[in-house]
């Protein structure tokens, strides 16, 4: 049986070189050592090991049995253990699908429209569109831009002119507001 003194001295060690695989970061810790699957891995007592859940046993506690740890930063390579989040490993494959996942068990566009073989439209990359609210869509863009053209040309220099508040009473502002007027305004001679 080793000593107890053997043994703390042999922790010290791992620690030690545990810290020379990490480039520390305000943010992420990177691992920069040996690393499977994006994980960072380490030998501990010839079992490797996965360099965050050393990290986490080492700086915050032992992970419970069953748990995962989640990667918040989403950086497997990371050892920051403020990034790590015990996890039922369930729960880490559910976040880890993502938005994409989610996307795809979907059978309607979030209006209610199918995304059946006419009304579906797949990118380039991939991503499936909804025709009938791009068309919808189109239809408002197109309409907004008439609005907005007939409000430049006819609302605004009236509005401008007729309203207290938009003028404000300073002499150095008057005359460049009358002369942008007379420009704007037709004559009435
Ligand atoms: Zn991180
Ligand atoms: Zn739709």
């Amino acid at each position: 049986m080793p000593k107890v003194q053997d043994t703390v001295l042999e922790q010290a060690k791992i620690e030690a070189r545990f810290w020379t695989k990490v480039n520390k970061t305000d943010g992420s810790w990177e691992w920069i050592a040996a690393k499977a699957a994006g994980y960072g891995v380490i030998w501990v007592d010839g079992r490797l090991v996965a360099a965050h859940r050393f990290v986490y046993e080492l700086l915050v506690g032992p992970i419970l049995a069953g748990l995962t740890l989640d990667h918040l930063c989403r950086n497997r390579a990371c050892v920051n253990p403020a990034h790590l989040e015990p996890v039922t490993s369930r729960e880490n494959t559910l976040r880890g699908q993502g938005i994409a996942a989610n996307e795809a068990r979907r059978t309607h566009c979030p209006q209610g429209h199918p995304y059946d073989l006419f009304n579906t439209h797949i990118s380039t990359s991939g991503e499936r569109y909804c025709r009938q609210c791009r068309r919808i869509r189109e239809r408002v863009r197109r309409a907004t831009a008439r609005t907005i053209q007939s409000a430049t040309k006819t609302q605004l220099p009236y509005g401008a002119a007729s309203s207290p508040a938009a003028v404000p009473a300073t002499r150095e502002l008057s005359p460049p507001r009358r002369a942008g007027l007379s420009e704007l305004l037709p004559s009435s001679d």
